[in-house]
């Protein structure tokens, strides 16, 4: 097994953190931002925006103070990392190294990884291995079941890597998964952050018919820039996921990330597409934080203000729940979002 770096990313074991060198060719780092390179080159001014009235700028060096977060520690953080361990389980908060480990986990929130830990897409701000699929592990559901109905929690998200060289994407190990943990852990709402299924309506209408209670699939990224951010995904087949969720009668969920490139008029019409199309409650917002000098670089700080700015807007234009913030990330506060959504 690859030997992990003698600086381990916060709240990371000697042990997960090999395993996870061993799979993934890159360097890793706790701290995402601090940890790159300045920017080979600004998204924004070389690629994307080539308009000749925008000043071009590069990404800022210096981690800014607003993006500081808790270093991960206490008992409810160690009781979950055990059981996290202990079943061998996927987390997103791991493979993203998210900076909200400390907070999520001391409250007992985590985003689970389904359909293994290779997926077949090679999104550029995403950390999560890319490559040919393990064998489709069939007794995954009941595993993960057993392994939430040992935590204890009152809300889930379960999410999963892109299986595209599956013919239904993984739709049927994702609506077993739903129903295995409905019938494990009946105190326990589901939400499920999934892909596009490739618009494959049948699948994603099985994902549908399993009932979570909330539904979330992320738009990530403005219109303009989807071809160099998610460029195996579309703008438009997005909006039709979203509205399928929406006419099976789910609480529908999306989610972008700021400073990759994108303008806030983009920002603004994402949001009106979104709620034209579906009529989505949640919405999430949060900093795009490089998580290796191979990925997207970052185009800009966005300051917290501006979140605020997104965050009244986004109210104003009909979402029910928007949390909008520099750490926020599409699972963060998700127990609180279906607490204010159910009038809790
Ligand atoms: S925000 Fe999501 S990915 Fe990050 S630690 Fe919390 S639950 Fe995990």
């Amino acid at each position: 097994m690859t030997q992990p770096p003698a600086n381990l990313p916060p709240g990371a074991s000697a042990d997960a953190v090999a395993r996870t060198l061993a799979r993934h060719p890159r360097p890793l780092g706790g701290d995402t931002a601090r940890s790159v390179g300045p920017a080979a080159v600004s998204l924004t001014g070389m690629v994307l925006n080539n308009r000749p009235d925008e000043p071009h700028h590069r990404a800022i060096g210096r981690k800014p103070d607003w993006l500081r977060a808790r270093v991960p520690g206490g008992a409810g953080y160690e009781r979950l990392k055990t059981i996290i361990d202990e079943h061998r389980l996927h987390t997103v908060c791991q493979e993203a190294s998210c900076p909200n480990m400390g907070e999520c986990w001391g409250r007992g929130t985590a985003t689970i990884m389904i359909l293994g830990d290779t997926g077949t897409r090679s999104c550029g701000f995403c950390n999560v291995k890319t490559g040919r699929p393990a064998a489709l592990d069939t007794d995954e559901p009941r595993r993960v079941a057993e392994s939430l109905a040992l935590m204890g929690l009152t809300h889930v998200v379960i999410t999963s890597v892109n299986r595209d060289e599956l013919p239904d994407g993984g739709a049927e190990i994702w609506a077993e998964t739903i129903r295995r943990v409905h019938e494990a852990c009946p105190g326990m709402s589901v939400e499920c952050l999934v892909g596009d299924f490739l618009g494959d309506e049948r699948a994603i209408q099985a994902v549908c018919d399993a009932r979570p209670e909330i539904l979330s699939h992320n738009m990530e990224t403005v219109k303009r820039m989807h071809p160099a951010v998610r460029p195996q995904a579309k703008y438009e087949r997005s909006l039709a996921v979203l509205a399928q969720f929406k006419r099976s009668g789910l609480v529908t969920k999306t989610g972008i990330m700021a400073g990759i490139g994108e303008r806030d008029d983009e920002v603004l019409e994402l949001m009106d597409d979104v709620r034209a199309a579906s009529g989505a409650e949640i919405l999430t917002i949060g900093q795009y934080l490089q998580p290796t000098r191979n990925h997207l670089p970052i185009d800009r700080w966005v300051h917290p203000d501006q979140f605020a700015m997104y965050r009244r807007e986004a109210l104003a234009r009909g979402f029910t729940v928007c949390e909008s913030g520099p750490l926020v990330r599409s699972s963060y506060h998700a127990e609180e979002q279906a607490r204010r959504l159910a009038g809790g």
